[in-house]
């Protein structure tokens, strides 16, 4: 059978992601997509926050899609439009891109990174034991894995496989969306009524056109259909305008619902896998990459065996509340969209408060993602919080935080004496940087805050200590997010990891 340290189900933008993490570490990743391709039907996420362009500038990799994609200085929340340009971030816009777009370029990534996929391949199930996961693809083969991640969407085999719950909100509204030819003019642009948001507008070629209507009924699941898009455009419009040649349709409502937990055993989900929600504000990709970004080290360590198991814990505890929030997020938005006198009465009141700079900040912190903090206690305003790109001298010259982070490795940061700090013991995971303090650096919402004398910096970009002069608890960090020292993590270790500390776990070939 052959065996992979990681099986990643699904090659949307989360797994894509998920196995460029992975194989940044070293590890043995596979990823088992259900497409033939990385062709996309029908049209889905249109663009990148702040926050996840930073994450892929952490990799180096941001370029690739800014190259592609177009930037506007504004966040939106219900429609009403929050200008971030004043944000502290090199990304203070959102890239406009679309998500065929974002998945070509994770999946060339991914290539590079030589990450074999299974294409057109779908997981049919699994069964885990102590050791690892069976899993069964169609067709009858079958794969062996140290770990599974279920990126597999929101109907996951994997979550349902594992009997894992998944809680919320059901619909209270339902979209059609779809590109079809019309053969009359119809009434272009964005439309709301008593019945919610509906929108025509033509397509890049000029010849289809790309339609978003509400329809009458809530919690229709058959595929849809041309006849039930022209059913809903008459309702909408009094005609259907001779819709034909459908393109693609697809339906997506507001069912708001989360994953009660993301790891059972030797199974995790993230992205779509582990929430699902409305997606107008656009949080639903840049959820799951930067879910991909939070368990990829962390996974990573666990399979070298550098960390212990318990380390996949703080996935669930540090990610679940914040796709929480997002689905919170997402339903005061369709709240918002709904088309009444009170609530245009309470639009007004809104769009009044979003326009004065400090509601604005929070809320388009929210949806940038930069306002994220994981809770590792009280502290320095930058404990749990993500660490700035900020410019840095060293010895050897001007050089950026996050090409520091280029290789998924942690970094500590010494903006004390040169050479006070000693990590020996974790070298082959940490690097130790000494640069000059930058004095004061800028967080979003928060504003000036005073440089610490020294920061631990994560693969994923958070910062998990904060440390003095004397370097207090420094250890107790280190073995906390980085595993025990390396006299007592090569005790850890199988004998199959080879001098450069790379675990290939022994699994038959490949
Ligand atoms: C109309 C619409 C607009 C949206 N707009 C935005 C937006 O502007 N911004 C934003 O951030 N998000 C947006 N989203 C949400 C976004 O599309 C999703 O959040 C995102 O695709 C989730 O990525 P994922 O990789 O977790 O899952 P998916 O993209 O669903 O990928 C799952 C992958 O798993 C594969 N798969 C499934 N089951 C199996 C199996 N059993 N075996 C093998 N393979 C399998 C599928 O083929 C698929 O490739 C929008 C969604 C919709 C519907």
């Amino acid at each position: 059978m052959t065996g992979h340290a990681v099986v990643i189900v699904g090659a949307g933008p989360t797994g894509l992601m998920l196995a460029g993490e992975l194989a940044l570490a070293d590890v043995d990743v596979a990823i088992v997509e259900r497409r033939a391709g990385q062709e996309l039907d029908g049209s889905r996420a249109g663009g990148l926050h702040a926050r996840t362009i930073e994450v892929l500038n952490q990799r180096g990799i941001a370029d690739r899609f800014l190259s592609r994609g177009k930037t506007g200085q504004n966040a939106g929340f219900a429609w009403f439009p929050l200008d971030i340009s004043d944000f502290p971030t090199r990304h203070n816009y959102l890239l406009a891109l679309s998500q065929k777009h974002i998945e070509r370029i994770l999946a060339g990534w991914v290539d590079e990174l030589a990450v074999p996929v299974y294409r057109g391949r779908e997981v049919a199930g699994f069964t885990q034991d102590e050791a690892g996961v069976d899993v069964e693809l169609s067709g009858g083969a079958s794969l062996r894995a140290d770990y599974l991640v279920g990126c597999d969407g929101g109907r996951s085999r994997v979550r349902k496989t594992a009997g894992i719950e998944f809680p919320g909100w059901d619909p209270t509204v339902s979209h059609l969306i779809a590109e079809a030819e019309l053969a009359e003019e119809p009434q272009w642009g964005l439309r709301r009524d008593i019945n919610g948001i509906h929108s025509l507008s033509r397509s890049e070629d000029g010849r289809t056109v790309r339609i978003l209507v509400t329809e009458q009924q809530v919690g229709r699941t058959s595929e849809p259909t041309l006849r039930d898009l022209s059913e809903a455009l008459v309702a909408t419009y009094g005609s259907d305008y001779g819709i034909h040649s459908l393109v693609w349709i697809s339906r997506f409502t507001d069912m708001a619902r989360q994953a009660a937990s993301y790891r059972s055993g030797r199974v995790l989900l993230a992205g779509d896998a582990a929430h699902v929600h409305y997606p107008t504000g656009g949080l639903g990709l840049n959820t799951g990459v930067q879910d991909a970004v939070n368990l990829g080290w962390k996974l990573a360590q666990v399979v070298r065996q550098t960390s212990p198991e318990s380390l996949l814990d703080t996935y669930h505890a540090e990610r679940h509340p914040v796709a929480a929030m997002v689905l919170w997020n997402a339903m005061a938005q369709v709240a918002l969209l709904r088309s009444d006198d009170r609530t245009d009465a309470l639009r007004d009141i809104m769009s009044e408060i979003l326009r004065m700079d400090e509601p604005r900040q929070r809320i388009a912190a929210m949806m940038t993602g930069l306002d994220i903090r994981y809770d590792f206690g009280d502290g320095h305003p930058l404990l749990g919080r993500r660490m700035p790109d900020l410019d840095l001298l060293t010895c050897n010259g001007g050089l950026r935080i996050f090409s520091l982070l280029h290789e998924a490795r942690g970094v500590l940061l010494n903006f004390g004496d040169p050479g006070r700090l000693d990590i020996a013991p974790w070298a082959d995971r940490i690097r130790l940087i000494d640069a000059k303090s930058p004095g004061a650096l800028e967080l979003p919402v928060i504003g000036t805050v005073t440089a610490p004398d020294a920061v631990l910096i994560r693969p994923d970009g958070h910062v998990a200590w904060v440390g003095d002069k004397a370097g207090q608890n420094l250890a107790d960090a280190l073995a906390k997010w980085f595993g025990p020292p390396a006299s007592v993590s090569n005790q850890m270790r199988p004998s199959s990891v080879g001098s450069a500390g790379v675990a290939r776990t022994a699994h038959g070939k490949i």
